[in-house]
Formats: structure tokens, sequence, C-alpha cells
């Protein structure tokens, strides 16, 4: 049937359109557009300081191809005192930087700068001081001379949370050389616990740390970041960077000596060994991969970092953070529409199909069903008798003609008998037509009843009826025609004028002889005997061996 072949079409048709649609919603994006010649698009990344284990992950994304493979050439851009990666960024000389919380302070003044993922969980700032000399906590630096880097605005954040800054230390630029603290003259420094510490120890210069977490300051830090106009015009590619970028740093993570190795060859050959194993193992705890995904920046978390700096003056109180927390750009909401759309449209048409479907097959059952009773009730006003409902008589014929087929081919007993009222025209003309009708009903109910299913019994014409008795005796037919004839002459019917009719049944009856050609020959000699049966008086049954030659 072709429907249900519709209906499976449309629901493949559908499975298949959803699926390129998945497929194509799926693919990965690549960054686009303004690629090289290799056909990989140039990136500069621009670091915060000198080549060493803090810019580890991007040189393992270099390494072990995690840009190229998102379609990126990218080049790291080495820092240093004389580099602000923040102004490199914003002029254009490197389209993504490395910097740290302070990205919110310069957003604050204007700097259109958007976050793109927070490398370091927890600042490497600290302030280093020297031991002795009655310094036993941060409030002993008061009036003091302390180095402090430019850039180390969370710093500057814990001094003043601890009442020291913007009075209360004779601030001095910090150039990078931890050693000073061994002159006297200096305090303390700001610094980075992956860093300063070693080279204080590798120097057996004493010195204590001052922690901003110990005063509630816990801010970002290493943080890739990129400018507003980039994030917002292509965005494909500020996640392709920072997620491969993220990619290298997980690779780091789990390959820290293989990327030491990367950083001796390629990057500062040379540099002290066992100060990378130091730096990379101080930089764990900052990064804690273990507690949350490489990269991973909360609002909360800024929006707090931003009230910190705003207590200390540094920028206005709630800043707004809309925008400077950079959002991938979610997978195309017109696409999924589409598809939805087109689903949607599918199903309905499979519904309709189904359903049209449905209906046209019930439609198809109740028209076999009709056409099914009325070919039984055709076939049975074939054979039976409207108005007796025994066989008619070309049925009783037919049966008749196989009957004696039978017989004669079996050599076994077949009778006919024939039937014929007496003197019925008088019960139509004494009771009417109708009544005459009833009349013959009761007969042929009373035939039926006496003969069960020793014979075939049909009615053969107007007050006519025949009897077929195959394998059976014609003794026994006539047995049978007796019982009858004694019935009807017994049966009593009564018209609507409350008379009793009663009436009587003339019988002749015939079995097969060797000499009939055919049926129609016994039921010739049947007539002859009825015709006998007639003449006799009526109320008779009479076989035709009895019948005199016609
Ligand atoms: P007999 O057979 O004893 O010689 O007399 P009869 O009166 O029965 O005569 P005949 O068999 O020739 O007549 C048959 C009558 O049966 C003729 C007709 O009025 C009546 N008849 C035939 N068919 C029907 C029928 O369907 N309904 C009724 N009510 N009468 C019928
Ligand atoms: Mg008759
Ligand atoms: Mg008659």
């Amino acid at each position: 049937m072709p429907r249900p072949f519709a209906v499976c079409f449309s629901a493949s048709l559908l499975a298949g359109f959803v699926a390129f649609i998945c497929l194509t919603a799926c693919s990965p994006t690549h960054a686009q557009s303004t690629a090289s010649q290799s056909g990989l698009e140039p990136v500069r990344i621009q670091l915060k300081w000198s080549h060493q284990f803090q810019f580890a992950g991007f040189y393992a994304a270099v390494a072990k191809g995690f840009y190229r493979d998102a379609g990126l050439d990218v080049s790291l851009i080495e820092g240093g005192p004389a580099i602000d990666p923040v102004v490199a960024v914003l002029s254009g000389a490197a389209r993504f930087g490395v910097g740290n919380s302070s990205l919110i302070v310069d957003r604050a003044e204007g700097r259109p700068l958007v976050a793109l993922a927070a490398i370091f969980q927890h600042s490497p700032f600290v302030v280093l001081a020297r031991r002795g000399d009655g310094i036993n906590g941060p409030a002993d630096l008061r009036g003091r001379k302390v180095m402090i880097e430019e850039h180390s605005a969370e710093v500057l954040a814990y001094l003043h949370a601890l009442g020291l800054w913007p009075s209360g230390l004779q601030i001095l630029p910090y150039g990078g050389d931890p050693l000073v603290l061994a002159q006297g003259d200096i305090a303390a420094i700001n610094a980075y616990t992956t860093t300063e510490p070693f080279i204080l120890l590798r120097n057996g210069v004493p010195y204590q740390t001052f922690n901003p977490r110990e005063a509630g300051i816990d801010f970002y830090g290493d943080t890739l970041f990129t400018t507003s106009s980039l994030a917002r015009d292509r965005p494909e590619l500020a996640r392709a960077v920072r997620d491969a970028s993220l990619r290298g740093w997980q690779y780091t993570l789990d390959h820290q000596q293989e990327i030491i190795e990367l950083i001796l060859s390629d990057y500062a050959p040379g540099f002290d060994r066992r100060r990378l194993e130091f730096e990379a193992d101080a930089m764990r705890p900052l990064i804690v991969a273990d507690v949350v995904d490489i990269g991973y920046q909360s609002e909360a978390r800024w929006r707090r970092i931003a009230d910190q700096f705003a207590d200390a003056g540094m920028m206005p109180q709630h800043f707004p953070l809309a925008g400077f927390i950079f959002e991938p750009p979610k997978p195309s909401l017109r696409w999924l529409y589409l598809s939805l759309g087109a689903a949607a449209a599918l199903v309905a048409l499979a519904a309709f199909l189904v359903q049209r479907f449905y209906r046209l097959n019930r439609q198809l059952l109740r028209e076999m069903e009709l056409s099914r009773r009325l070919e039984s009730r055709l076939s049975k006003l074939a054979t039976t008798d409207d108005l007796t409902q025994a066989l008619n008589r070309r049925r009783f014929l037919e049966l008749a003609g196989e009957a004696f087929a039978r017989a004669r081919a079996d050599a076994t007993a077949l009778s006919v008998a024939v039937m014929d009222l007496d003197d019925f025209k008088r019960i139509n003309d004494s009771h009417g037509h109708a009544t005459g009708d009833e009349v013959l009903q009761s007969v042929a109910r009373a035939v039926a009843d006496t003969i069960g299913t020793n014979a075939v019994f049909a009615r053969t014409g107007g007050e006519e009826f025949a009897l077929l008795f195959a394998g059976r005796s014609p003794e026994a037919a006539a047995t049978s025609c007796e019982q009858i004839r004694a019935c009807i002459s017994e049966l009593r019917v009564s018209s609507p004028c409350a008379d009793v009719i009663s009436l009587t049944i003339s019988v002749g009856i015939a079995a097969v002889r060797a000499g009939d050609a055919t049926f129609d020959a016994m039921l010739a000699r049947a007539d002859a005997a009825l015709y006998m049966a007639k003449k006799d008086g009526r109320n008779r049954v009479c076989a035709h061996s009895e019948a005199a030659p016609r």
C-alpha cells in the first residue's frame, strides 16, 4: 500500500534532516578570515613578563599545535619591566595580552578591555619584607621604604586595606630584583610567590611574606584579555585563542617537565632549571585546576575585586561589569530555531499523513465489511426463498444435481419427494392471499422441523415443496414423507378472522434408478407420483413404483 510507505518516507526524511541540522550546528568553528598564506590567522599575544614558567601554557599550545588546530598562527611576545600588555593590546601591537586583576581598573578608566580567562585563580602578588629590623607584621612597614611595581594594583589595594596606602609608606618603583631586600634600605617589595622567593632563598636573603589574602584580598592573577571591539566583532577568534590557550595550560599541568624542557630550549636558554621547577610547583596552588576548570572566571568574583579596588579609591564604586567578562558566542540560535521549525513541520506532515492513512484505512475496512454483508445477503437471496426462508428452486436443483452425480458414482441411495398443498386456491379464496402466505410459512416451518437434517428441503413453487434424501433408502424416505403428511394434516393455522385453517398435502416420491440419465428424470417420476397422489384423493404419499405410467 502506498500510504504506509509515504509515512515511513516522511519519518526517515525527518530523521535525516534533523541529523543534517545537528551536524551543521555542531561542527567546530575555526577562527576564520584574514588568514595568512598558510591558511592560519596570525595572532600576537603580549606576555606580561620575560619568558618563564608563568607562561608555560601558551608555549605548550604553540608547541603541541593547539593554536594551529584552531586555525591560528600565534606569536608570543615577551614582556618585561618596560612593557605594559594593556598598552600593547590597545595600540594594536598585539591582539591579546596577559594581564592581571587590574584589568578591571583599566576598564574603569576607559580602556575597553575584556577578560577572556583567569588562568591564576589566586594572584601570586605578595609583599616580601626583610626579616628582623623590627618588622613582624605588615603594620610594621609604616613609614618605611617599600618598592612597588607600577601595575601591582592589587598590592596597593592590600596596603590600602592595611591603612598603609596612599600615605603611610615611602613608595619607590620596583625594578624586578628582589635582592634589594638584602641592602638594608628597602623594607619590603611587591613580588610573585612563584619567582622572587626562589631568588632570595638561593642567595640566602632572609625574608617574610605578607599575603593580601590574609586581609581578605583574593584577586585573580594572570588573565588573558583582548579588546572589547575584538570580542564583539570576532568572538569566534577570541574563543579560539582562549580555548587553545587553556588546552595548552591543561597540557602543561599534565606534562610539567616536558614544558620546562621546552622553555629551556625554545624560550629561555640558560635559564635556571630549578627556578623553573620552583615556579611550576608554586603555580599549581594558584591555578587550582583540581578545583575549578582552568581559566574559569565568575562575575561574583570580579564584582568583589572591583569593590575592593573601589574601596581603595582606585576605581568608582559599583562600576558595571557588563561586557567585561567574555561570553563566547552562543551556537547560532537561528539554525536551532530553523531546524526546530523544520522538524515541527515535518512532524506535522507525518502526523497528517498518518492520520489520513488511518482514516482511509478505516473507511476501506468499513466498505469491505459493507460489501461482505451485501455479498452474503445477495448470496442468501440467490439461494433462499424470501417468504419461507427455505432453499429456493434454483439452489435445490443445484444441490440435487450434485447429489445425483455422487449417488451415481458411489452407487448410493437417493430419493426425491415433491409436495403440493391440496386445494390451496380455496384457502387463498376464503382467507385472503396474506393468510395464504402465513399458511405457506407455517407449512415450511413444520416440514423443516419434522425433517431436520435428514433431507434437503426447498420451496420449489407457489405452494410446492421438495425434499432430497441422499444416502437414505427409498423406504426411509417414504416414512419421512408420511410423517410430514401426517404433521401437515394436523397443522392448524389461525386466520385474522379467528378461523382455524386446516390443510393437507400430497407427496410424490421417486428413488434413483439405473436408467436415470439425469436428476430431471427422477424428478419427472416424482411429479408423476404426485399426480397419482392427487388423483387418488389427495392427502397421501405416493411412491413412483406405485405410480401408473404416464
Ligand atoms: P390442488 O393442488 O389440490 O389441485 O389444488 P390447488 O388449489 O392447490 O391448485 P393449484 O396447485 O393449481 O393452485 C395453486 C395455487 O396456489 C394458485 C395460487 O393462488 C396459490 N399460490 C401460488 N403461490 C402463492 C403464494 O405465494 N401465496 C399465496 N397465498 N398463494 C399462492
Ligand atoms: Mg400446485
Ligand atoms: Mg395445490
